[in-house]
């Protein structure tokens, strides 16, 4: 993927990324071995969701906050980053380290939302809801004072 430079190219449809935890912070990440790194001046609060897909793609759950496409700048010097097609949704990883860094639904390319073990600093973010808790792992203990969902009604994608 080339580099996606977007920020100032227009005035952008701003996405409701739901209720923010801190932000308007930019904040940066990347995968293991370095060769895939982003920002995004704003991202949403932190929502987990343990169904299967997630599970399996990430290895225990999935926690990720949601960004705005236009706005997230992906650097991948190297033509690292691949994509994984779910038919609904696709992750985004590296092929060099194998890091999961992003999500987008088929239906949302608008909002890629970006996996929060990728976050170089991950503070002031705060925990909003927990998708397909039913089928957490039993050692994954859920945070009770957050709403917990069977499913992802609530608006994962
Ligand atoms: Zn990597
Ligand atoms: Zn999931």
């Amino acid at each position: 993927m080339a580099d996606a430079k977007l920020e100032g190219t227009s005035r952008i449809r701003r996405v409701n990324l739901g209720r923010m935890s801190d932000t308007t912070r930019l904040r940066t990440g990347g995968c293991l071995c370095g060769g895939v790194t982003y920002e995004t001046p704003q991202l949403g609060p932190i929502l987990q969701c343990h169904c299967e897909n997630c599970r399996r793609l990430s290895g225990n759950f999935v926690a990720a906050c949601r960004a705005e496409t236009e706005r997230l700048v992906i650097r991948d010097p190297e033509d690292s980053m691949g994509w994984h097609d779910l038919g609904y949704a696709r992750y985004g990883f590296c092929r060099s380290c194998g890091s999961t860094l992003f999500y987008q639904a088929s239906d949302k390319r608008e909002i890629t939302s970006v996996m929060v073990g990728t976050l170089n600093d991950a503070s002031g973010l705060d925990l909003k809801e927990i998708w397909f808790a039913d089928e957490a792992q039993p050692h994954n203990i859920l945070d009770g004072g957050v709403p917990h969902h069977s499913d992802n009604a609530a608006g994962l994608s």
